[in-house]
């Protein structure tokens, strides 16, 4: 889709790599101005030069979303800057797989502060803001975990599946704010996610189905993403499911 963004705000958590990093430039080319959050803020300033190389309007905004207080920062620091939030992509996310007897709760609690309270937080502060404007748009990552569980995935399932019922009953609440949300469901995507599986055999074991398959590109993600936040304000695109054409 060629629609504009221009305008429009962007708001990108988990930018600092991966599918985050691709749809915030992504978002910066259609026209949006964008402010990028994650915790690595070189990984930021790099980015933001590229943007501004591109001739985008980019904020970085250093941002641990299991912080309460950095997420109320990192939107008020983004309307501050910018005038207003037109569109939150949390995209923020661990996958620490681990089967559930050998499991450490430490990973348990990181995905479910990272994946979903701190996707909920963000979406909380978005909120107050987009009530005044009485538009904008929410979009949250969820993923193929979130609609079918695995072994050693049920922490992270448990995440995913939270995504979506929030992210539905989000939607439900919505509906007369003109407030729109989508659920963005990827499979395999090559980016540093697997990097963190702190299994080292069951790292092994999805290293090897990525060399399996053709996975997605981060900007795949990237454009759906783009493609559904640049609809008229008539069409709420729900959920996309977007799987790599190999992934059964
Ligand atoms: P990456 O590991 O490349 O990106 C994850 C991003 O999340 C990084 O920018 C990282 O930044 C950020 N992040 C992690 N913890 C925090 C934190 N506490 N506070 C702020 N930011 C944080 O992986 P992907 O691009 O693949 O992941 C993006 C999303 O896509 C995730 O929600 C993931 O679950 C989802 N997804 C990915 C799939 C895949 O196959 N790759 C498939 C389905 C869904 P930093 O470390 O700098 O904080």
């Amino acid at each position: 889709d060629t629609a504009t963004l221009d305008g429009a705000v962007a708001l990108v958590t988990g930018a600092s790599s991966g599918i985050g990093e691709a749809t915030a430039e992504l978002l910066a080319e259609a026209g949006a101005s964008v402010a990028v959050a994650a915790r690595r803020e070189a990984e930021l300033e790099a980015l933001a030069e590229r943007i501004e190389t591109d001739g985008g309007d980019v904020l970085v905004v250093p941002t641990d979303v299991t912080d309460r207080e950095q997420v109320q920062a990192m939107v008020d620091e983004t309307v501050e800057t910018f005038g207003r939030l037109d569109i939150l992509v949390n995209n923020a996310g661990v996958m620490l797989l681990e089967a559930a007897q050998t499991a450490d709760l430490d990973d348990w609690h990181q995905m479910v502060e990272v994946n979903l309270l701190g996707l909920m937080t963000a979406t909380h502060a978005a909120l107050s803001v987009m009530e005044d404007q009485q538009s904008g748009h929410i979009v949250n990552i969820s993923s193929v975990a979130g609609r079918s569980a695995s072994a050693t995935a049920g922490g992270y399932n448990a995440t995913k599946f939270g995504v979506n019922g929030f992210t539905e009953g989000l939607r439900q609440d919505l509906t007369d704010d003109g407030i729109r949300t989508t659920i963005i469901e990827p499979g395999l995507v090559e980016t540093e996610l697997a990097d963190h599986i702190p299994d080292e055999e069951i790292k092994q074991g999805a290293r090897a189905w990525a060399d399996s398959i053709e996975p997605l590109q981060s900007v795949d993600i990237a454009r759906s993403i783009r493609f559904a936040v640049s609809q008229p304000q008539h069409v709420s695109i729900n959920e996309m499911l977007i799987r790599p054409t190999q992934q059964e």
